[in-house]
């Protein structure tokens, strides 16, 4: 393997552990441009670049969904060739490789009937796919024989390689990596990291489903999960499963979650969904790196998505975007009326419930434009409908996924709303910042870490800031920073600018996490647990 012959650690004092280089494989259940439904797919599509610039062999393997509307995103990826025979659900399932090579990096995508249906990667307007645990068993599998079989460009990557799994659905290849390769002497120079972008889906099946996963049995142990009463469905439930996140989190050489704020959050009580104590135990191995943005994807000096470019140093086009969609909205046309904006799932975690319920007050009190884009929850779209027609030169909710409509919000409004319960990272705060756009967020995980509150005395009264952060988790603290905001906003607006252009400047790029990616993927190699 040229790659390995190309790693080479020169000894002594100055050993800069970071110019090894590694063979990555990346594993990942959405990606975007390809399949992208959220967070997960933002990073999926830009780490492994950042990486790859970086030096690193990485390959990215994730299903080939297909269905009318994506065939075109996967049009690029062309059959290698290979089959793998997979064996498990009580049968045997080939599995092909559909492979691109763009921006350095493998972009390897997984070919079976399973993942060749209407919906998203998850699921449809009926709710989650009933064969989830499958479609993602098949997943690892196919991402374990991956750098083994296929020789892209000319080689394979081969068994001394890093993956990086992330969520649930990419759980198994650690545990497969010791149930089913090390044993025949397979991957025992290999290591793996276990990315947590979000500890409220962990995979959770009935613990009768073990036998299907193509582990022997000795294994169970590994997923066992015996969960929590109040989780229990009914009097004879005994709440026993298989929790693949869990597998994970025991047998990943490490553990990174996407922000240190909820890397500290998962070991409590509060924030562990059930996990905690069990990532206290592996706290030495679990660390935080604040996901990164693509600033080429999202630059408002170069953005096609929206109609008037515009940067730090010349905002006029912004004063465009707005009204454009206002415009575009049916809203009124009034520049000097603060635009606030929400973008993301329509879910309990988002904090919708707050955003429902503090609405009419928000209006009432407040002369604001508000304009939100989601889908999710039923009910909350059913909402936006409702309040669309009550508030017609106030309110507009757009319900949809559509990644041209989240540029030109992230544009056009002056405001973005952030009130999650909880949040792993958050991406829109970032792309907020970027387009001098003042987040209003609820001081939690990546939110506390990347919105730094405003402070109007700090620097020698020059100030400091480039948004509000509100705690706790209440409608009054919501409503009071979204006031504070609103009356810099109409009152004070060279103190606003200073705010916009503050988070503007911010360096979100992935260069910066990558690196810190490379740091954890060395200890990971030299400091196994
Ligand atoms: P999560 O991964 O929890 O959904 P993040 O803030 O990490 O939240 O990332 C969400 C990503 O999905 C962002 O890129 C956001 O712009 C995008 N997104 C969410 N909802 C929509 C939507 N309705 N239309 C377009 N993009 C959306």
């Amino acid at each position: 393997n040229l790659i390995e012959e190309e790693e080479e650690i020169v000894e002594g004092n100055n050993v800069d552990k970071t110019k090894v280089r590694h063979n990555i494989v990346f594993v990942t259940s959405e990606v975007a441009p390809y399949s992208k439904t959220g967070g997960l797919g933002d990073v999926s599509g830009s780490l492994p670049i950042a990486l790859a610039a970086r030096g690193h062999r990485v390959m990215v393997v994730s299903p080939r969904y297909i269905n009318g509307s994506t065939n075109e995103r996967f049009a690029s990826a062309k059959d290698v060739g290979y089959r793998s025979t997979i064996y498990c659900f009580e049968g045997e399932h080939q599995v092909g490789y559909f492979h691109e090579y763009r921006s350095g990096v493998d972009w390897v995508f997984i070919d079976h009937l399973s993942y060749q249906r209407a919906g998203n990667p998850y699921g449809d307007e009926n709710g989650a796919f009933g064969d989830n645990q499958f479609r993602f068993t098949l997943l690892s599998h196919a991402a374990c024989e991956a750098p083994l079989v296929l020789p892209l460009g000319g080689y394979t990557y081969g068994e001394k390689c890093l993956f990086l799994v992330n969520d649930w659905h990419a759980s198994l290849v650690p545990i497969l990596m010791g149930a089913k390769y090390r044993p025949h002497g397979v991957y025992r120079d290999a290591r793996s990291i276990l990315v947590i972008h979000n500890l409220s889906h962990q995979g959770v099946e009935p613990a009768t489903t073990f036998q299907s996963l193509g582990l022997p049995s000795n294994w169970y142990g590994s997923l066992e999960w015996v969960f929590p009463n109040w989780a229990r469905k009914h009097a004879l439930d005994k709440g026993e499963a298989v929790n693949l996140l869990k597998g994970a989190i025991v047998t990943a050489d490490r553990i990174l979650t996407v922000s240190q704020g909820y890397a500290w959050e998962i070991t409590t009580v509060e924030g562990g969904q059930g996990l905690n104590e069990l990532l206290t135990s592996r706290n030495n191995t679990l660390n935080g790196i604040t996901n990164g943005i693509d600033i080429s994807d999202w630059d408002p000096s170069s953005d096609n998505y929206i109609s008037s470019c515009y940067s730090l140093h010349d905002l006029s086009g912004k004063v465009k975007c707005k009204a454009d969609l206002q415009r575009e909205l049916g809203l009124p046309i009034r520049p000097d009326c603060p635009m606030v904006g929400f973008i993301g799932r329509l879910d309990y975690q988002k904090g919708i419930d707050l955003i429902t319920s503090a609405m009419p007050e928000i209006l009432q009190h407040n002369d604001i434009q508000f304009v939100m884009l989601g889908s999710g929850d039923p009910s909350t779209e059913y909402w936006m409908n409702e309040m669309e027609s009550r508030y017609r030169d106030r309110f507009r909710g757009w319900v949809g996924f559509d990644v041209s409509v989240s540029h030109r919000i992230t544009a056009g409004c002056d405001i973005l709303l952030m009130p999650s319960r909880f949040e792993p990272c958050g991406l829109n705060q970032l792309y907020a910042m970027r387009y001098g756009t003042v987040p209003i967020v609820h001081r939690t995980g990546g939110l506390k870490d990347t919105v730094e509150d405003f402070n109007p005395f700090a620097d020698e009264g020059r100030g400091r800031g480039t948004g509000w952060s509100f705690s706790p988790l209440s409608n009054e603290s919501m409503i009071q920073s979204l006031k504070f905001a609103i009356e810099t906003y109409k009152h004070h607006q060279p103190t606003w600018k200073g705010i916009m252009k503050r988070g503007m400047s911010k360096d979100f790029t992935w260069d910066h996490a990558a690196e810190q990616y490379e740091q954890v993927i060395g200890w990971a190699f030299i400091d196994p647990p």
